[in-house]
């Protein structure tokens, strides 16, 4: 059960409360020589048989506290079983002063809901209907004069009371359900949300992110390049004569050529960085926190990696890609920087494929 330790505790502070109210109630009346006072003062048995109850209940309450401070097994019913002695304890002491004296018995019930516990509240619920009527035809009929019908009524009262129980336990246990499908549907919603999520991002074939996805994540960086000054490398990757490819060995040859060359870049880039599929055969990689020369050195691997790949399927004839690398430079523009990029792949193309091209600026050594 939910917060069980902290019910157990309340509970037991209840039976500590009811104890002592009846306790202090007793002593006030004894003071005020009240009526109470002088039937109690009327037979020393009934005093000594009060005082006996007492000492059983403070017994009965402090075994129960080292039972839960000890954190020993079956709190619940330990709780319980300390409740219900408690409660008719008390009822021996408070019956023949207080007029319904009898709801003390009400007080183990209650546990019982309170732990939505159904075989516990029949297991009460019978027992509390046994015991009472034991104690009624046994002592209150010939000792108190009490009446049958007070005795009928207070055993409906039980069995409505066991029948409501189990009512609200029924209902209890629906609204629970009810809330673990709801929590169940949320969390299936979740998971949908970040596959769409993830599908509006990724490129399908490649499982790269697509072009919309990459250009979001360049205007941030870019945002953080003006800022904080963070190091950027923009490289435009074009797959050599892939027209080719497709004519000879058909599209899905093609299309394995493609994912085969993504899978490649995903593993040769870094953490930092971000790749992307920008176009039908081109990529774009972003570089950032490093110096032109270790993105230089990384896109030169990536070349030599995915030209030395062996394609069974497409004549074992080698893929090869042409490169334009550029370093972003504070203030001068995402545009700028494009623009330069796809020179630099330009250039590469123009002066025989295969290779990579770095940017005017500033070439590392
Ligand atoms: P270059 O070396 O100058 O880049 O020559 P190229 O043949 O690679 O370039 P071109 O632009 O002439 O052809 C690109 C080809 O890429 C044409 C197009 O059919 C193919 N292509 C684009 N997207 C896909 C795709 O998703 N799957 C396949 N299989 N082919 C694609
Ligand atoms: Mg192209
Ligand atoms: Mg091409």
């Amino acid at each position: 059960m939910l917060n069980s330790g902290v019910w157990h505790r309340r509970i037991l502070n209840v039976y500590w409360t009811l104890a002592g109210i009846i306790l202090a109630g007793q002593i006030l009346s004894v003071r005020l020589h009240l009526k109470l006072a002088h039937e109690f003062a009327v037979s020393d048995v009934s005093r000594t048989l009060i005082v006996i109850c007492y000492v059983v209940v403070l017994c009965c309450l402090i075994t129960g506290e080292v039972w839960l401070r000890a954190k020993l097994k079956y709190q619940q019913q330990a709780v319980v079983v300390c409740g219900f002695i408690v409660s008719y304890l008390l009822y021996f002491i408070a019956e023949p002063f207080v007029d319904g004296a009898q709801m003390s018995l009400m007080m183990p019930l209650m546990a019982s809901l309170i732990y939505f516990n159904r075989r516990l509240l029949f297991v009460i619920g019978g027992l509390n209907s046994l015991i009472y009527a034991a104690i009624y035809f046994m002592l209150e009929r010939g000792l108190l004069g009490k009446a049958l019908l007070d005795f009928l009524l207070m055993e409906v009262i039980f069995g409505g009371f066991v029948v409501m129980g189990l009512g609200i336990i029924v209902r209890s246990r629906e609204t629970s359900e009810y809330l673990e499908q709801l929590t169940q549907s949320e969390q299936g919603l979740l998971v949908d949300r970040a596959i769409a999520d993830k599908l509006l991002k990724i490129d399908a074939l490649t499982g790269l992110y697509n072009h919309k996805t990459f250009h979001e994540y360049l205007d941030t960086l870019l945002e953080q390049c003006e800022t904080n000054g963070l190091r950027l490398q923009l490289a435009l990757l074009d797959i050599d004569n892939f027209k080719q490819v497709n004519d000879t060995y058909g599209h899905w040859i093609g299309d394995i050529v493609l994912k085969e060359v993504a899978a490649k870049i995903s593993e040769k880039i870094s953490l930092n960085d971000f790749a992307a599929r920008y176009g039908g055969e081109e990529f774009a990689i972003i570089f950032t926190d490093k110096s032109p020369a270790e993105a230089f050195t990384l896109v030169e691997e990536l070349r030599l990696a995915i030209a030395s790949m062996e394609h069974h399927y497409a004549g074992d004839k080698p893929i090869t890609i042409s490169i334009g690398l550029c370093s972003y430079y504070t203030r001068s523009g995402k545009e700028l920087l494009f623009r330069k990029t796809d020179d630099a792949l330009y250039l590469a193309k123009r002066s025989g494929k295969n290779q990579v091209i770095i940017c005017e600026e500033k070439k590392p050594a």
